[in-house]
């Protein structure tokens, strides 16, 4: 893998999956927008730039156009290019069919679609601009699932599904790959805040181990390899895919 001179944006890049595909990009040579709601992604930021890497932080709420029209704008201004964008911030709040209500549905819509709707928009002119460009999408083995506590969740990235394949058609004319990464279980940042809310044992991810196909969940770096793959000149011919990092989850052997 050799990013050398390459831009990539990374939403939700401040913890957890985006923190992991961030770090990717950095050890294979990349420089890096952190773009996130948090102020977390500043001290991400920060880090990485005390290991003499080349790194901003931007914050963004993916779901609203003009932070991440700017946060497109800032990758340009510091970096005067954009070659890879990772649509990663998402969140998964717990409620079925009965417990969704309006605000609900529309909150997780907005960061999990609109937010990948809106960064796309940005994003596309400036690749299209340099010649061509990668985008990589987070879904979820939920897409395909379903899932009854996940009930908007699932919807939300059932429609990251359609968008990517919908823009690999049209954007492959332009040079630009789209495609996405299913990751099925990860122990991340938000998910262990969920689980600890739930009033589950910190150990919750080794108890779950034994019921994965591979006997453990998959790591922020399974996912992120994934992530930088797609990326990757070795995926040159690759547009249109969501690739499944599920230990086979989804799959169920
Ligand atoms: P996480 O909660 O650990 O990290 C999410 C990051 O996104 C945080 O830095 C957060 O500040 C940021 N973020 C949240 N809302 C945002 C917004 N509106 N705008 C910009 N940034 C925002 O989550 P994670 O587990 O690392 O999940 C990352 C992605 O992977 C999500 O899209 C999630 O749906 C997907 N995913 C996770 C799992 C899992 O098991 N953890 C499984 C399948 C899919």
């Amino acid at each position: 893998m050799n990013f050398d001179g390459k831009i990539a944006l990374i939403t939700g890049g401040a913890k957890g999956i985006g923190a992991s595909i961030v770090k990717q990009f950095l050890e294979n040579g990349a420089k890096a927008v952190i773009a996130d709601a948090s102020l977390d992604g500043e001290q991400a930021a920060e880090q990485w730039r005390s290991q003499g890497k080349e790194v901003v932080y931007v914050q963004c709420d993916v779901s609203q156009s003009d932070q991440v029209n700017n946060a497109v704008s800032v990758a340009e201004q510091k970096f005067g290019r954009l070659d890879f964008v990772v649509n990663n911030a998402g969140i998964f709040p717990r409620a079925d069919l009965l417990q969704t209500d309006e605000v609900f549905w529309d909150r997780v819509m907005d960061i999990n679609l609109k937010g990948v709707y809106l960064m796309c928009k940005a994003a596309v002119p400036v690749m299209i601009k340099q010649g061509g460009g990668c985008i990589v999408n987070i879904g979820s083995l939920h897409a395909s699932v379903g899932g009854e506590e996940l009930f908007a969740y699932a919807i939300s990235k059932g429609g990251v599904v359609t968008l990517t394949r919908n823009l690999a058609r049209s954007l492959a004319k332009h040079n630009i790959r789209v495609n996405g990464v299913h990751p099925g279980w990860v122990a991340s940042h938000g998910e262990r805040a969920l689980m600890r809310a739930k009033g589950e044992d910190e150990d919750w991810p080794e108890q779950r181990s034994s019921a994965m196909p591979f006997g453990r969940l998959q790591t922020e770096d399974d996912i992120a390899n994934s992530v930088v793959f797609l990326c990757s000149a070795n995926a040159g011919q690759i547009t249109g895919q969501m690739l499944s990092v599920d230990g086979g989850l989804g799959f169920k052997f």
